[in-house]
């Protein structure tokens, strides 16, 4: 039905996509979430989930950005 296409467009429908690829993180794909302190609901597209593999690089960016004295105090 072309009426349900968008549906599948985003790929997010009933899962999660990944916030580095935009893929859907199919339920057989190991997943994290990484949580930005300057992105708390997910507006800039940072904090969420992501493929394993996919998120590493974005853990490591969290951690420093977590730790960054500019995000509080
Ligand atoms: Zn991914």
């Amino acid at each position: 039905m072309f009426l349900d296409d968008k549906c599948f467009a985003g790929g997010g429908r009933g899962g999660p996509s990944c916030q580095a690829c935009k893929r859907p993180i199919l339920p057989s794909e190991r997943q994290t979430r990484v949580e930005f302190q300057n992105d708390p609901d997910g507006s800039k597209g940072l904090t969420g989930d992501y493929h394993l593999a996919c998120g590493r690089r974005f853990e490591s960016l969290a951690h420093v950005i977590n730790m960054k004295p500019w995000s509080g105090s």
